[in-house]
Order: structure tokens, then sequence, then C-alpha cells
């Protein structure tokens, strides 16, 4: 109580709510400049399909600050869901995408994946914007793939079942990312048309070795399986996991193991 009550417990308080909001108001700042500037990057993280040996990959923002020190995504992507930001970053990242893709119609990448937020789904001319973008560069839908968390899913279900099914009828697959991370109840999520289910990293404690985590990484491949629905382990970062889960039956890895997120220039030299 007294603690609570003493001065110095208020400016102490009062110091760090400053520190955060000043260091907010920095990465905002620059998160418009980079915008100004096309200074933001995508870079590509592939993930490997175990059956086919094909990849696919995900594209992941890359923000630098005015030192080139680099901002982690979990730090700018909050503050641009937030600020409204998010939205310009989403089509910088759609457009890089499709420009690359154009680039190779005949690769063994098939597609690559999109990170959205739930503001994205709040703009009604999200579909015609996509299928317009990809028109535009001369790719058919099954190029691209949208990842969404259970978060953007669970803000207006009956809303976001409707969108993902027209998407889908357009020829434009989702992801259902992070799962595991623990938002929702499994019934619901199994109602949304998934193409493919990214299993967390969080899963995957103890793995191999830990008879729970082992058993309920499996129970979970095999439940999407029979809903049709393709598995992704993300986070995977040596042999022996790798080993394990292509024994378990997950479709697909990604993780440091099989590459580290890669600037466009080296996926494109090595992947493409
Ligand atoms: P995510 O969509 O789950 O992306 C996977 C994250 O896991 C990436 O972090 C990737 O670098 C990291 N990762 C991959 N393999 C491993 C591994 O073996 N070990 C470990 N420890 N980590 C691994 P990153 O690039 O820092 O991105 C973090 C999150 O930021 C993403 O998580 C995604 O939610 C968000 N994000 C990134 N780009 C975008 C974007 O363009 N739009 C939106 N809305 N969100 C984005
Ligand atoms: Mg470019
Ligand atoms: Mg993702
Ligand atoms: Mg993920």
């Amino acid at each position: 109580q007294k603690a609570k009550d003493s001065p110095s417990h208020d400016v102490h308080f009062t110091e760090t709510v400053m520190r955060e909001y000043e260091e907010e108001k920095k990465i905002l700042e620059i998160m418009q400049q980079s915008v100004e500037q096309r200074r933001f990057r995508v870079w590509y993280q592939p993930v490997s399909h175990l059956e086919s040996g094909f990849a696919s990959a995900e594209a992941l923002l890359r923000l630098n600050d005015y030192e080139g020190n680099p901002v982690p995504p979990s730090r700018f992507i909050p503050i641009a869901e937030e600020s409204g930001m998010i939205d310009d970053l989403s089509w910088i990242v759609l457009e890089e995408v499709c420009e690359l893709l154009e680039k190779h119609p005949e690769s063994q990448v098939k597609s690559i994946s999109i990170n959205m937020s739930m503001q994205q789904f709040a703009d009604a001319g999200l579909e015609k914007r996509i299928l317009d973008c990809l028109k535009r560069h001369h790719l058919t839908p099954d190029r691209l793939k949208i990842e969404v968390t259970e978060r953007v899913l669970l803000h207006d279900m009956a809303y976001m079942k409707n969108v993902m099914y027209n998407m889908n009828h357009a020829g434009i697959g989702f992801y259902l990312d992070d799962f595991g991370t623990g938002y929702s109840n499994l019934a619901s999520v199994l109602e949304f048309p998934f193409e493919c289910v990214k299993l967390d990293k969080s899963l995957l404690i103890g793995f191999p070795g830990n008879p729970d985590s082992e058993m309920l990484v499996k129970t979970l491949i095999e439940l999407f399986h029979s809903m049709g629905e393709k598995v992704v382990v993300e986070g995977i970062e040596d042999a022996a996991q790798a080993e394990f889960l292509k024994a378990l039956g997950a479709d697909r890895i990604q993780g440091y193991y099989y590459s580290k997120p890669l600037p466009e220039e080296a996926f494109e030299k090595y992947y493409l």
C-alpha cells in the first residue's frame, strides 16, 4: 500500500509509460518514412514440401531503423495495426510478391503466402483488389495464399466465413497461422475453409522425446488430414524434429533447419 502511494512509484510508472510512448512514436515515424522512401523489404522463408521435395514460401516484412538495425516484426506490426499503417504495408507485400512470382512462371515454388491482419478484412474491396493485382501480374490465384490467425477469425466469425468462401471461390486459398497459440476452441476453427494449417512452434516444446507433445502433434495432424487440410509445422530447428514430424505425417516443414527467411535476391537465386 505504502509503495503504491509513494511519489517515487508514480514517477517510475510515468517514466515507463513515457518511454514506451516515445519508442512507439519513433517506430511509427520510421515506418512512415520507410513507406515514403520504399525502404520496407520483403523477405522470404522457404517451406519444404516433404512429399514432393518442392518448396513454397512465406513472405515476411522487414524494417530497419535509421541506423540500419532491424526492428523485429513483433515490435512494429502491432504498432502498424493500431495506427492503420498495416493497410499500406499489406499492399506493399502483395505487390512485391506478385511482382516476384510474375518473373518466374515455371518455378518449382508454386505459391507464396502472405500474412493478413484483421484490418484488411474490414475492407469490402479486399477480394477485388487482390484479384486485380494478380491479374495485372498475369498470375493465377492459386499462386497466392493468405495466412490468418485464429484471432482474425474470431473477431467476426460469420463475416470471416463469408469472405473466405467467396475468396476460395475465386481461387485464393487460406492458411490458418500459429495454430496452438490458443485463442479459440477447436470446433469453431474447424468450421472455416482452410487449405492448410500451420502448427505453431510452441507445440514443439521438448519435441521429440516428450510423449505428451508427440501425441498432441500426431493427433492434430490426423485431425486436419481428416478435414482434407495440409499441415505445415513451423519453427523446425533440427534434423531430429524434421525426421520425427515426417514420420508423424506432417506435409511440410518451415523453420531454420530448412532455411531461415532470406532477402529477396537470395531467395530468387536459390529457390525460384
Ligand atoms: P508468422 O506469420 O508466424 O511468421 C513466422 C515467424 O517465425 C517469422 O518471424 C519467422 O522468422 C519465424 N521463424 C521461422 N522459422 C523459425 C525457427 O525455426 N525458429 C524460430 N525461433 N523462429 C522461426 P518474423 O519474421 O519475426 O515475423 C513475426 C510475425 O510478424 C509473423 O509471424 C507475422 O505474424 C507477423 N508478420 C510478418 N510479416 C507480416 C506482414 O506482412 N503482415 C502482417 N500482418 N504480419 C506480418
Ligand atoms: Mg521488387
Ligand atoms: Mg505467417
Ligand atoms: Mg506462424
